[in-house]
């Protein structure tokens, strides 16, 4: 979008917001302008915390779960960062972090996670080793869980992926279960609000 009134800085920013999920130019020209209108106090805050975090972030070799600069990574036996009070028998498996967090702030689940980061797909010729399924069931056969929870999308790749990786672990664990799809059917978690999660999450059913 050129935007005569306001010159080619305001259309660079734009430009880099539309690279966020989900942000168009409509969106992003409304948070351009609020960064303008607003103290540069606050653009400065912003830049400095999206650095920060980004510069700080690695993902565990284990879990594939964020960790930051200090967090210590997940021994063979648990996900040391999510020990204390969690629950370490139990597993829960997420397409990706942003499911990670939606089930975390459910309240209905206080166990281990491990973020598959991504589906498998036929369609878009995602296979197990793009996903590196093996480290998953290698904490599988290491851990002796009571229960693994796969939570991935109510969809064709998310029910597949569930399947695929149920057979191959089944022998490790005696209770797989998947979460309840009172979900609409090909709906996928991020639209999915926390109570319907919730309940998801509770009316979990054997698979
Ligand atoms: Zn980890």
């Amino acid at each position: 979008m050129k935007n005569k009134i306001l010159g080619k800085e305001f259309d660079q920013l734009i430009e880099s917001l539309s690279k966020f999920p989900s942000i168009g130019e409509k969106t992003a020209s409304r948070l351009a302008l609020f960064l303008m209108k607003n103290p540069p106090n606050l653009t400065l805050e912003i830049a400095k915390s999206m650095v920060e975090a980004r510069k700080k972030v690695r993902t565990c070799k284990m879990c594939n779960n964020f960790i930051f600069d200090k967090d210590p990574d997940c021994s063979d036996k648990s996900c040391n960062r999510l020990s204390g009070a969690r629950d370490l028998r139990t597993l829960c498996v997420v397409e990706n972090m942003f499911d990670l967090i939606s089930i975390e702030n459910s309240g209905e689940y206080n166990g281990q996670y491990h973020v598959l980061q991504g589906l498998l797909s036929v369609s878009k010729g995602i296979k197990p080793e793009d996903l590196k399924i093996n480290h998953l069931i290698n904490r599988i056969k290491k851990n002796k869980f009571n229960e693994i929870i796969f939570a991935t999308d109510p969809t064709n790749d998310g029910e597949f992926t569930a399947q695929h990786i149920k057979e191959q672990i089944q022998v490790y664990c005696k209770k797989i279960s998947r979460i309840a799809i009172g979900m609409p059917l090909g709906s996928e978690l991020d639209y999915i609000d926390k109570n319907t999660l919730a309940k998801s999450l509770i009316d979990r059913r054997k698979m």
